[in-house]
């Protein structure tokens, strides 16, 4: 039970990682608000938790500070915060459509800004964790997913600046980087004839990994076992990025 009674706010909490990390969270105790732009499925998840759902599009301001001020409303206070909603978009410049380009800034960056402003406020109980979820392709380049890409890599070294500000305080801030997982996200992926193989020849360990396995590491970095790590930015990618590429 390692977060018993602790309130826990996770963003994208209605699918894949995020559903994931909401039920794991719930089954050690936490209480959960399961925040998501699809009503039905955060609905679906808080239900089967015993949490609460908000319907929140975290790209707008308002509708964060509107699910932040509902949390702490309904608890009090927040002591664990998981940004972890998001979109992907393909896109090569200059064909990327400057619409596309600020949509996928605003939600997967964006409102990490917009919801830890709005939530630190909140977390004064000296142990409180935000965790992040990056991707790899915050590290690196991807063919097309330029828009993506850079969102991600603000979203690390956000995380990095923001563990700094917040660190006497007792507010651990963390990021995960998933590798390929398999979720609603990358599904489309199945329907391209060899795209999902050739995505798992890049792979050391030869698979997609599992929303489960990012609730872990999400899980971990959010407990009071990490209690000395902060700013930290934790791949989990079955070995993607630990490979030059180079054929064996
Ligand atoms: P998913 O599509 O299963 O879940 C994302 C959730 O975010 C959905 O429930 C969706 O409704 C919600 N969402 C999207 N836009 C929103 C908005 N504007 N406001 C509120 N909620 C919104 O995807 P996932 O794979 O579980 O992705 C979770 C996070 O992990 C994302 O940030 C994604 O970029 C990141 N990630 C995923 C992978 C992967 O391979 N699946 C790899 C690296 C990083």
């Amino acid at each position: 039970m390692r977060f018993q009674d602790k309130v826990t706010v996770i963003t994208g909490g209605g699918s894949g990682i995020g559903a994931a990390t909401a039920r794991l969270m719930a089954r050690e105790g936490a209480k959960v608000v399961v925040v998501d732009l699809a009503e039905a499925p955060a609905r679906a998840v808080a239900d089967e938790i015993g949490g609460t759902a908000i319907t929140a599009d975290v790209a707008d301001r308002a509708s964060v500070e509107a699910f932040v001020e509902a949390a702490v409303d309904r608890h009090g206070r927040i002591d664990i915060l998981v940004n972890n909603a998001g979109i992907g978009c393909f896109g090569r410049t200059p064909d990327l459509a400057p619409d596309n380009w600020e949509r996928v800034i605003a939600i997967d960056l964006n409102a990490v800004f917009y919801a830890c402003r709005a939530a630190i406020p909140h977390m004064t109980g000296g142990k409180a964790a935000i965790v992040n979820t990056a991707s790899i392709s915050g590290m690196a380049g991807d063919y097309g997913f330029t828009a993506y890409n850079a969102a991600k890599a603000g979203v690390i070294n956000y995380t990095r600046s923001l563990a700094i500000d917040h660190a006497r305080e007792g507010i651990r801030v963390n990021a995960l980087c998933p590798g390929l997982i398999a979720t609603p996200l990358t599904a489309g992926a199945k329907a391209m004839p060899g795209l999902e193989a050739a995505w798992h020849d890049t792979i050391p360990m030869g698979r997609a990994g599992t929303p489960e396995e990012m609730a872990d590491v999400i899980a971990f970095l959010a407990s009071d076992a990490a209690s000395y790590v902060t700013g930290a930015i934790v791949v989990a990618d079955g070995g993607q990025t630990a490979w030059t590429g180079q054929p064996n």
